[in-house]
């Protein structure tokens, strides 16, 4: 039996752990919060702003640089950042589990930046579980889906494209991904049966590396 050796790339937030009550509204606060300082906004000026800047640029970050070049992006992210992970987030022996289990390079390949990022992983217990992490700032702060990240990543991780593998709970990226020619696994709770493609949480994926493995 041959098991084709793959690199695997993690999102962080959505894919690790599932939303958790009140993580997603306090990041969200805080970037209001920064919003309203930055820009002198009201809090419902920041809010819509927010709204806006992620419809017409899929994130907060790009908004701001697109509209507000004067703004550092590190304080942004620092601001953001700060957010009390460890208030919402418990050690997870099941994902830690599975990763130790999981054979092959691990990277985390985030948009968030890589001091949250580590925050998020001693959290959740798995710290030691991964080569390294891929931050917005590795790639020069345009995250996915944007072509570019998906090749910077692989320069970072130097691993070949056809080993890469993505999982990843925002659909935009899985397909940014296969459009860059990776592999790509969707973390979509919607999902009822775990597919090659398609899994339901994180949990489901040595489920559906084994039937891979099948013969
Ligand atoms: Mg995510």
């Amino acid at each position: 039996m041959t098991i084709a050796p793959r690199v695997w790339f993690f999102d962080l937030d959505g894919t690790l752990y599932t939303p958790v009550r009140g993580l997603w509204p306090a990041v969200g606060a805080r970037i209001e919060a920064f919003l309203q300082q930055a820009l002198q906004l009201e809090p419902a000026q920041a809010r819509a702003l927010r709204q806006r800047y992620i419809q017409q640029y899929g994130t907060t970050l790009h908004g701001l640089r697109a509209e507000h070049p004067d703004i550092d992006p590190r304080a942004y992210l620092d601001f953001v950042g700060q957010v009390p992970v460890e208030d919402f987030l418990r050690p997870d022996p099941r994902l830690q589990q599975l990763l130790t289990e999981l054979p092959g390079p691990k990277w985390i390949f985030t948009n968030a930046d890589a001091p949250y990022a580590r925050r998020v992983l001693r959290a959740l217990g798995v710290a030691d579980a991964f080569d390294g992490i891929i931050d917005i700032v590795a790639l020069g702060l345009v995250g996915k889906p944007w072509p570019e990240a998906y090749a910077q990543a692989l320069r970072l991780a130097q691993a070949p494209r056809e080993r890469a593998v993505l999982i990843d709970d925002l659909q935009a990226n899985v397909e940014g991904a296969r459009a860059a020619g990776w592999r790509a696994i969707w973390v979509n709770p919607q999902a009822t049966t775990p597919r090659a493609d398609e899994i339901p949480h994180i949990y489901a994926l040595p489920q559906v590396l084994s039937q891979e493995r099948a013969p």
